[in-house]
């Protein structure tokens, strides 16, 4: 702890309220995880990384610039870690998913923004992210209106580069993606000092590719029957992919998926006589786990999500048959352009991927969960409500934010749809 108090006193953050942000994590990780029954043993490792989530990897990027190298910070499920790690840079998701730092973002943004938004800003200007602080560059991707305006403030304090994402799926759109690639190869390349070369390249598709493998293991088993884990604790699992090192993180999943497939041969569920349920919505950065614990202590098990912290960041693998750099450029672009993000239009694919996922999970119900002010999930709501309504599938569509202000009404409601599940 000493430690960290050093390290984040050198990478110039701010103690004090640091110290704030510290002392209600233990209580949350307690009331959320920790109160749960039967978990997984093998769940110590992610455990450990949310204990000392703001000492335990930043001390290894600490580290890791001190020899040279170069930290990318990223915010969306678009942006291509492969291509990064390929320059010898690591990438780490710039996660923004607390009510702490949400006061902190308006003081630059309209109150009406989503908090993910807010919280962005919030963590890098209050400066009690160390993740925030470490990041040598910012990528950052034209996807909703909210993030873009917000790049351009956070570019007034830290190297930042946009990669424009297209917003329809065209054959051109996917060209373009490839050379908005392209460009962020040429960015990492200049940051880094480092030549991205085929060689390089083919390892890292294959590294990340391993990894959204062992996710989908994890979420495969989670299809059973007998459910072997709690949603809750899947949800912090796909938060920490987000930033911890690729190949570690991949055998840790790996690893408690071979305790997970033993649950299953033995008959052991965490949820006996609870109602199946698939969240789709908006992501849940790290530290919001408040959906999930409301469904997960209301008669529900969360057994799928539809959201960035979830199947959009897995599925799919690159095509790891590419040869020359364009060629695998262009197949990286194509599994990214694959993800059903509400920013684009159309966007029908993202409903087929609610009732194929919710059959495949044997959902009895699906839960739709948006942030507050995001206005492309909100408006698609309607039409994933009438197509899983066509479907069979009993819907419920809930608007929250990073406050607890709401926790008891939506825990009401909640409630109310997982008893009419019957
Ligand atoms: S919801 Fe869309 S914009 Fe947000 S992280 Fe996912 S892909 Fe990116
Ligand atoms: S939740 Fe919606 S408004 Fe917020 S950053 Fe994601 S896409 Fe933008």
């Amino acid at each position: 702890m000493a430690d960290n108090q050093k390290m984040w006193a050198d990478l110039g953050m701010n103690l004090e309220m640091h110290d704030m942000l510290c002392e209600v994590l233990p209580g949350a990780i307690g009331d959320v995880f920790m109160s749960q029954e039967n978990r997984p043993a093998a769940m110590d490792y992610f455990d450990m990384v949310l204990a000392d989530v703001h000492g335990l990897r930043p001390s290894e990027l600490v580290e890791f610039r001190k020899k040279g190298g170069k930290v990318f910070g990223t915010f969306c499920a678009y942006v291509p870690d492969e291509v990064i790690f390929a320059a010898g840079g690591i990438a780490t998701g710039l996660c923004a998913g607390s009510q702490f730092w949400v006061p902190g973002g308006e003081r630059y943004l309209p109150a009406n923004t989503c908090p993910l938004i807010k919280a962005m800003l919030g963590a890098r200007f209050d400066k009690t992210c160390p993740f925030y602080r470490l990041a040598d560059v910012y990528i950052g991707e034209t996807t909703c209106d909210g993030k873009k305006k917000a790049y351009e403030i956070l570019a007034t304090d830290v190297p930042l580069h946009v990669m424009d994402l297209p917003q329809m799926k065209r054959e051109k759109d996917y060209v373009k993606w490839a050379d908005e690639i392209k460009d962020l190869i040429k960015v990492v390349e200049k940051v880094t000092g480092n030549k991205v070369t085929p060689e390089a390249l083919a390892e890292n598709i294959k590294k990340i590719n391993a990894k959204r493998a062992a996710l989908e293991r994890l979420y495969k088993l989670r299809r059973n029957e007998c459910v072997p884990i709690s949603g809750t604790d899947t949800l912090l699992i796909s938060q920490i992919a987000y930033y911890d090192d690729p190949e570690r993180f991949a055998a840790q999943v790996n690893r408690l998926c071979d305790e997970l497939e033993q649950r299953v041969k033995d008959g052991v569920s965490v949820a006996k006589g609870k109602k199946r349920i698939l969240i789709t919505g908006t992501p849940m950065a790290i530290p919001n786990w408040k959906m999930h614990n409301l469904v997960e202590t209301s008669g529900g098990v969360v057994v799928c999500e539809e959201t960035c912290t979830g199947t959009r960041y897995f599925e799919n693998q690159v095509d790891e048959s590419g040869k020359t750099l364009d060629e695998m450029v262009q197949n990286i672009a194509n599994r990214y352009m694959g993800i059903n993000c509400a920013c684009f239009t159309p966007n029908t694919a993202r409903a087929d991927d609610v009732i194929r996922l919710a059959k495949d999970s044997k959902a009895d119900g699906v839960i739709d969960v948006n942030l507050m002010f995001c206005q492309t999930y909100d408006i698609e709501g309607r039409s994933l409500e009438e197509r899983c309504k066509a479907e069979g599938i009993p819907f419920l569509g809930l608007e929250t934010d990073y406050t607890d202000n709401d926790a008891q009404q939506l825990k009401t409601r909640i409630g109310a749809f997982i008893e009419m599940l019957g």
